[in-house]
């Protein structure tokens, strides 16, 4: 069994979304001179981290109701490393993705240690043709799920049909293929999202 850990370290420094500095996480670290405690401020959607309703819909649910059932299980690894700008229907038809799917997208993106302002996404009819099967959630690679869309129709497509969305994630070291995936958010409660540890696993199947 090989066990790739597929989440992007958190440091201040790193990657974050259009390069904000407000989006920096800082680590603040104190010592009295014999105990060390750092304090962490940072955005919960900073780095590998899955998102919540509540993102992106007005009074839409928070990060609780998002089971942790839907979170381990089988996933598919698509090699989209060709795919430029949005990942459409046309892109996703050659796979084979069915019903209760979790797929992760390999792109261009995991080669990318800054962030990209053209980096890949799902366009409104990949989300919706992803939807129309029925899968059971969506990571990327990216830390955005889409991008110069108006309105946001990826998010929110995904969000009307229970798909949930990790973003962030690092597969440059990961092959397409199917994996067991353990995706362990922080438990946290009340907000629109949470950074996750995301591990894949080869060769186990439950
Ligand atoms: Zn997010």
């Amino acid at each position: 069994m090989k066990m790739y850990d597929v989440t992007g370290e958190i440091f201040e420094g790193m990657a974050v979304y259009k390069d904000k500095p407000e989006k920096q996480p800082k680590l603040n670290q104190l010592t009295n001179g014999y105990v060390t405690e750092t304090r962490l401020e940072m955005d919960v959607h900073t780095g590998t981290h899955i998102d919540a309703p509540l993102h992106m819909t007005v009074g839409g649910e928070t990060f609780e109701s998002i089971s942790l059932d839907k979170l381990v299980g089988q996933c598919k690894v698509l090699d989209l490393t060709a795919s430029e700008n949005g990942i459409s229907k046309a892109d996703l038809e050659g796979f084979e993705i069915e019903k209760e799917d979790f797929v992760l997208f390999k792109t261009k993106n995991s080669f990318d240690d800054h962030f990209n302002f053209d980096f890949i996404y799902l366009a409104e009819d990949g989300a919706n043709y992803l939807a129309e099967l029925g899968i059971r959630g969506v990571g990327t690679d990216a830390l955005g799920i889409e991008r110069s869309q108006e309105g946001h129709p990826t998010h929110k497509t995904l969000f009307a049909h229970d798909i949930i969305i990790i973003e962030g994630l690092r597969l440059k070291e990961v092959e397409q293929g199917e994996y067991f995936m353990v995706a362990a958010p922080l438990k946290l409660a009340g907000t629109d999202a949470s950074p996750a540890r995301v591990m894949l696993f080869e060769g186990l199947n439950f």
